[in-house]
């Protein structure tokens, strides 16, 4: 297959230097390895994240993912004098991001400060084929005079999260004259990391090696003639004590067993193995989209390439953070992004990711039980923010306010409770898409008990109904209120499917089910007023008014809170993010389309769409409610989220869950999929812009292909048993293709 979707950076700019090292990201889910050059610019972020790899560095601050040692630096020197893009002058520069094989490429061509040209090619990958492998390419050409070049890599801990050290170096020693190692253990919570590397080159010149201030380093030095190309290859291999597949050796050993084979092949071949593996995965999951602009497929292509690099789908000990492992922004944790952005995407392709990450908040059912009667209640309450021991994580104070000096408690952590009925509602999802009894069996079915009963302990009585207060709701500009719509709809279903469930595999629990379903009978859920509005809570709607268009423009940034204390945000109708949007997005049915409607226009008015995972939620249930055109246009501002113009957007890291809302606006949105009643059911309506889509999609144990364009719609079933669907409300046997043509207009 050929793809030529590639994230370009055309020109050399330091303002966008940690942008694009997030956005170029290489990684395979148990590792992620920013794109940041080889030489040394001072404002530039390294980093390699290995996911589980959490540390303190003081016993109160939350874990935060280990920025591990780096490998990626190459000090250059020619002539004595070490190169750098910031002398001389750049006559070309190309870099780019190869989505179809995984591989970092840049190319430059340089004049140094005394007018000699010379040829750089940069090129990088992390092999998808081997995990634990880093394999690098340099080749440098001096066009116009001889020069002695030296360069010298190795392993470098000097590496800090923003300066917290979170590793001490074990030991670093070099084996038989070519292989370097460095082992290194986080200093609370007690994981060893060991890396491994080999460089080499055609210079025959006798190995000199150095370790020195926590860096490990290789140095090779040779005298380069006119247009006599010098390559030099490195390899590195990385193993963790967490490791399940070192099978009874230490990570030192096996690190350094896997480089000794990977010292027989060279860069060239190892590329070609791991871009195999890459364009078996394009083969499987690529969305087409024919459309007018071309930057729809870029930023689809964009988005799966980083949810399959994000997802630790070896291992159920690990989930998302919210940046994937790109870069240190939320420390590395886990947030209901997973469960509610990007867990769908696994769901429909690859069912054992889903069900491992899942099994992520199974493993940690006993942490968020004791979080939940530490709390005075029963059942579990999973914490906010997580990441390897399953405890709370999320800091106890905000940055710090720089008008007022002061240091706001992140509330979260105390009220966001919707994140127990997020992760439900992701096990009813699983297994509506998977049938996979023996998960729903044992663990499933435990998940759903424990975040029911730690609904029904949640509520309090008020005249005779059942009312739960002081929560925070998705949208976080809206602290410790009542009545949450999205939370209490949410702790509705979740203790019905608890109900459901139950009696499907376990029989009546009879306490368990007379307090369901006296909960389910009592619990206020709030309807539309006479207005048509659902009330995001019992008192916004009384609250006063602004005009958000100024906010609206730098959306993402949270201007607001540099002009309004939070208090006051929160005391007015303005929100950070879908939240009444997000509860008819998770429930398309449960009001009519014209109340759907209105609630889109009235709270998108009210939404400053501060948090990145809003944008495309509204794009869906806009497309539901055939605002076609409308839906596309938040659609394209999603996009833009990370691969817009704004120079810092991704600084810290991409943003994991609005990539996973790209996918989920595709499929949810313009191919308007559902389950229903566990069927397959589809309504398209392309954009105008699009004339084409095609979808593959993995559902009940099948592998469909859905086909769309404005006169017609294609189902192919590539594997599996025959399967009913629903295509635009009508009935169909999809035994081998389903076409159906005509106007997809609404009728
Ligand atoms: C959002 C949360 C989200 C978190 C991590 C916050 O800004 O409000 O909903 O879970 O970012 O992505």
């Amino acid at each position: 297959m050929k793809l030529e979707q590639v994230i370009h950076e055309k020109e050399f700019d330091l303002n966008k230097i940690n942008k694009f090292a997030s956005l170029m990201t290489l990684g395979n889910g148990y590792l992620g390895l920013r794109s940041s050059h080889e030489e040394d610019y001072s404002d530039q972020i390294r980093g390699m994240y290995i996911a589980g790899i959490y540390n303190k560095a003081t016993e109160n601050e939350p874990s935060e993912i280990v920025n591990l040692p780096d490998i990626t630096g190459l000090r250059i020197e020619i002539d004595g004098e070490v190169f750098s893009l910031l002398v001389g002058t750049i006559i070309s520069y190309n870099r780019k991001l190869n989505l179809a094989s995984g591989e970092l490429f840049r190319e430059i061509i340089w004049r140094d400060k005394h007018g000699f040209r010379f040829k750089f090619t940069f090129q990088r990958f992390v092999s998808k084929q081997h995990m634990h492998l880093i394999a690098s390419k340099l080749s440098v050409l001096s066009l116009d005079k001889k020069v002695k070049i030296k360069i010298a890599t190795g392993i470098n801990a000097q590496q800090t999260n923003s300066g917290r050290q979170h590793l001490i170096e074990d030991r670093v020693r070099v084996f038989d004259d070519q292989f370097i190692q460095g082992v290194y253990q986080t200093t609370e919570s007690n994981h060893t990391i060991a890396i491994a590397a080999l460089c080499r080159s055609s210079n025959t010149n006798p190995p000199i090696f150095s370790a020195k201030s926590r860096q490990i380093n290789r140095v090779i030095t040779k005298e380069l003639g006119i247009n006599d190309p010098f390559v030099v290859e490195k390899m590195s291999t990385i193993y963790t004590s967490l490791d399940r597949d070192i099978e009874g050796y230490t990570p030192e050993e096996a690190s350094f067993k896997a480089l000794r084979t990977f010292s027989s092949h060279d860069y060239d071949f190892l590329l070609q193995r791991s871009s195999k593996k890459w364009m078996d995965y394009w083969q499987q999951r690529r969305i087409k989209i024919t459309s007018i602009n071309i930057f729809d497929q870029l930023a689809v292509d964009f988005a799966l390439y980083h949810l399959e690099i994000m997802t630790p789908a070896h291992d159920e000990r690990f989930s998302v953070g919210a940046k994937g492992l790109t870069g240190e922004g939320y420390k590395g944790h886990v947030f209901w992004d997973t469960e509610i952005f990007i867990n769908p995407f696994h769901a429909f392709f690859e069912s054992n990711t889903a069900k491992n990450l899942l099994n992520y908040r199974f493993l940690h059912l006993e942490q968020a039980q004791e979080k939940a009667r530490r709390n005075g209640y029963r059942g579990a309450l999973f914490p906010w923010e997580s990441a390897f021991s399953g405890k709370e994580e999320t800091p106890e104070y905000a940055a710090i306010n720089i008008k007022t000096g002061e240091r706001q408690k992140v509330a979260s952590a105390i009220a966001e409770h919707h994140i127990v009925a997020d992760i439900a509602y992701a096990v009813v999802q699983y297994y509506q898409n998977t049938k996979d009894e023996s998960f729903m069996k044992d663990h499933g079915l435990s998940l759903l008990k424990e975040t029911a009963r730690f609904w029904m302990s949640r509520v309090s009585k008020q005249n005779g109904m059942l009312v739960i207060k002081d929560v925070i709701g998705p949208d976080e500009y809206t602290e410790y209120i009542d009545n949450n719509a999205y939370t209490n709809y949410m702790a509705a279903y979740n203790v019905e499917q608890a109900l459901h469930f139950m009696e499907v595999y376990q029989g009546k629990d009879k306490n368990f089910f007379d307090a369901g379903r006296d909960f389910l009978n009592r619990i206020y859920l709030p309807k539309p007023n006479k207005d048509g509005l659902i009330p995001q809570d019992d008192t916004f709607l009384q609250k006063p008014e602004i005009d958000l268009t100024l906010y609206k423009e730098s959306q993402g940034s949270q201007a607001i809170l540099l002009e309004y204390s939070r208090q006051e945000v929160i005391d007015m109708q303005i929100l950070k993010q879908a939240d009444v949007v997000m509860l008819l997005y998770l429930f398309p049915h449960l009001f009519p389309k014209d109340i759907v409607l209105k609630n889109l226009q009235y709270y998108e008015e009210h939404t400053i769409h501060d948090s990145s995972l809003s944008k495309a939620i509204h794009a869906i249930v806009a497309a539901r409610c055939n605002e076609i055109q409308i839906a596309y246009r938040f659609f394209q501002e999603a996009c833009l989220i990370d691969l817009g113009p704004n120079p810092h957007s991704s600084d810290e890291g991409i943003h994991a869950a609005s990539l996973g809302t790209i996918w989920l606006a595709v499929v949810f949105g313009f191919i308007n999929l559902e389950n229903k009643n566990n069927r397959l059911s589809i309504k398209p309506r392309l954009p105008q812009e699009w004339s084409k889509i095609v979808i593959p999609l993995h559902f009940q144990g099948r592998r469909v292909e859905i086909v769309v364009t404005h006169q017609s719609i294609e189902v192919t079933k590539l594997y599996g048993d025959d399967i009913s669907l629903e295509i635009n409300g009508e009935d169909r046997l999809l035994t081998d293709k389903v076409e159906i043509k005509g106007s997809m207009e609404e009728k």
